[in-house]
């Protein structure tokens, strides 16, 4: 039920989404010998397991690979294309994915390049699940890497496929060290166009961080924003006060984009029982759910409902208003959103309330 389930997801990565066997495949196309081991259910493994040290930084690692085999424009539109049959396939009907297109500029490929492989992708891939009968629209997010240089011309670079495709921008990379602020050119440039960005915040660093990407460089949503936790106090009687940044954060409707799993494994929160979405959508914040990083994380947007279904009891009402709410909050125009919410989620929700209710007819 929960993969057949109408999802929206906003926070995913292209070059953190990639098939194992499709790794294997690109690495001896590309003459690339340094992957650890060429077995695709070993290779799916080994990723999981770098992934899951608990720390943003080794997290990151397993991308050399998958960034290492993105380098040609048929290698990124395959990528592409996969991405969106896949995410497609677990039920999702609508999706933001993102990308650094410098990554892929190793060997000397030029962004735009980069840009309509990747682009070209993602309508080869939607073409292709629509014929197999699971409709996506699938939209690129452009990263720019915190650690980099490059924000402002990545930036412009957004702006200059806003009609092929691209519907935002966003920075990432480790976040210690590297605050938002470094990057205000690359965001006031976004901002004078009138285009939308997502700042990658409140994951590895706390308060100051999601501060900086709401209140200097006007992030619309967060990226993870799991630490607004830290501006939250529940008292031993169960009271609930909140201070001046998570009343903000709830009050103006700043989307979360949540990637329980992965927030897990770069050590955000100690467990997905302790993870915060729970709190956060009991007090009525703009909660949505996400994947990160499909292969990095071993998941796919339907396994994080159901460990959040299995951990929470979140049953088919939670899971329409997360849908709802990503949807609500996508970089999407608004009578796009509407047609999808109105035309698709709604009426999926309503038909699969439906049958639960005709297989359980005695909890009427
Ligand atoms: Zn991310």
């Amino acid at each position: 039920m929960i993969r057949g389930a109408p999802k929206v997801l906003l926070h995913d990565h292209l070059d953190g989404g990639l098939r194992p066997q499709t790794v294997i495949e690109l690495a001896q196309d590309a003459g690339y010998g340094d992957l650890p081991t060429v077995q695709p259910e070993e290779l799916g493994r080994w990723f999981r397991s770098g992934a899951d040290r608990k720390s943003l930084e080794l997290y990151l690692e397993g991308f050399r690979h998958t960034v290492a085999v993105m380098q040609t424009p048929m290698a990124i539109a395959r990528v592409a294309s996969e991405c969106a049959q896949d995410l497609a396939a677990d039920g999702i009907v609508y999706a933001e994915v993102r990308y650094a297109p410098e990554l892929s500029t190793q060997q000397g490929l030029p962004l735009e390049a980069v840009m309509e492989a990747w682009l070209a992708g993602f309508e080869q891939g939607a073409q292709a699940a629509a014929a197999a009968g699971r409709p996506i629209v699938i939209r690129a997010i452009v990263t720019a890497m915190r650690q980099l240089a490059r924000s402002v011309e990545i930036a412009e670079l957004s702006v200059r496929y806003r009609d092929q495709g691209v519907v935002g921008f966003d920075i990432a990379g480790p976040e210690a060290g590297f605050p938002p602020s470094r990057h205000l050119d690359a965001f006031q440039l976004i901002h004078h166009a009138n285009f939308h960005v997502t700042i990658h915040a409140g994951e590895a660093f706390g308060l100051p961080s999601i501060w900086e990407a709401l209140q200097w460089c006007g992030a619309e949503r967060l990226g993870h924003g799991v630490r607004i936790v830290d501006d939250i106090t529940i008292s031993p009687d169960g009271d609930i006060s909140m201070g001046r940044l998570a009343q903000y954060v709830r009050d103006v409707r700043v989307p979360l984009e949540m990637c329980p799993t992965s927030n897990v494994h770069t050590g955000a929160v100690p467990s997905i029982e302790a993870h915060p979405i729970d709190l956060l959508r009991r007090l009525r914040f703009r909660v949505t759910v996400n994947t990160d990083n499909r292969l990095m994380s071993g998941v796919s947007l339907s396994d994080e409902f159901i460990s959040l279904v299995r951990t929470f009891g979140f049953g088919l009402d939670e899971m329409q208003w997360l849908s709802t709410n990503a949807m609500k909050s996508s970089f999407l125009a608004f009578d796009e959103r509407l047609r999808l919410i109105n035309g698709v989620i709604k009426p999926g929700y309503e038909r699969l309330k439906a049958e639960e209710l005709a297989r359980s007819p005695t909890l009427v």
